[in-house]
């Protein structure tokens, strides 16, 4: 099964406009790149100057609300996404499931507002430390993407062209620890199970990416574990120095 490769960018509370040259300089890099579609995620306020200053290349969002419009201060939902020129939204990212209480019907309903209108989705999951040591983490995370996955007509619309899955241990991000691959290897074949469990055998077709502390020293090897589809890449992904290396690491695997 052959299924597209994706490298996201998560840019965090990170980037103004002068980080602008570091976006130009990784789109005109990851267009020259075969076999790996590359996308940056960058904050609501650097989004229509990102895509702007590179047309066609995918610049996403951080987070989307589940509704179309409405009494929601500060939030933004998926036609200002597109109005801004975002093209892919993450949802579920532990550090908003963290600080801002998502759960996973939440998650679930922001995935299906974002593929509902059109927009990409890569929707995070991943276990904490204590649930790693527990000895559970393969069912904890199995369960939070079978209550976070969008269903309905957001499924039959977005899955599997438009919906990615990123596999997050949540001890990892930003920590400099990895799992071993052994380990990421038995979570990603137990969510493509899960993929195929809820939508046949059109869940072989989603991505699954690995993400935690994905640098350009661990890359290759990351990407060799079986059903590792690609990388949601945080503290890596602001500087075209770092993050490139890990694009070529994916599109070597591709
Ligand atoms: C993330 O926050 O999505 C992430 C993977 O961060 P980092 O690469 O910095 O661990």
């Amino acid at each position: 099964m052959t299924r597209r490769k994706l490298v996201a960018g998560n840019w965090k509370m990170h980037g103004t406009a002068a980080d602008l040259d570091e976006v130009r300089a990784i789109a005109e890099a990851a267009q020259r790149m075969g076999g790996v579609i590359v996308a940056l995620c960058v904050p609501a306020t650097l989004i229509h100057r990102a895509a702007e200053a590179v047309p066609g290349f995918p610049i996403g969002a951080q987070d989307i609300h589940s509704a179309e419009k409405g009494a929601h201060t500060g939030d933004i939902c998926a036609a200002m996404l597109h109005d801004a020129g975002a093209s892919l939204t993450i949802v579920g990212h532990s550090e908003r499931r963290d600080a801002h209480r998502e759960d996973d019907a939440s998650v679930r309903a922001k995935s299906e507002a974002a593929l509902c209108s059109g927009l990409q989705v890569i929707l995070c999951v991943g276990e904490s430390d204590a649930e790693r040591v527990s000895g559970k983490a393969v069912e904890i995370v199995s369960a939070q993407l079978d209550a976070s996955l969008p269903h309905g007509a957001a499924a039959d619309r977005g899955v599997p062209d438009r919906l990615a899955v990123a596999y997050e241990p949540i001890w990892a991000i930003g920590t400099g620890k990895v799992p071993s691959t052994q380990d990421i290897g038995e979570m990603h074949a137990a969510l493509r199970s899960r993929l195929h469990a809820a939508y046949g055998s059109a869940g072989a077709s989603v991505p699954i990416l690995y993400g935690g502390s994905v640098k350009a020293t661990n890359a290759a090897e990351i990407f060799a574990v079986a059903d590792v589809d690609g990388a949601l890449v945080g503290g890596a992904s602001l500087k075209a120095a770092d993050f490139l290396p890990i694009v070529e690491a994916a599109a070597a695997a591709a």
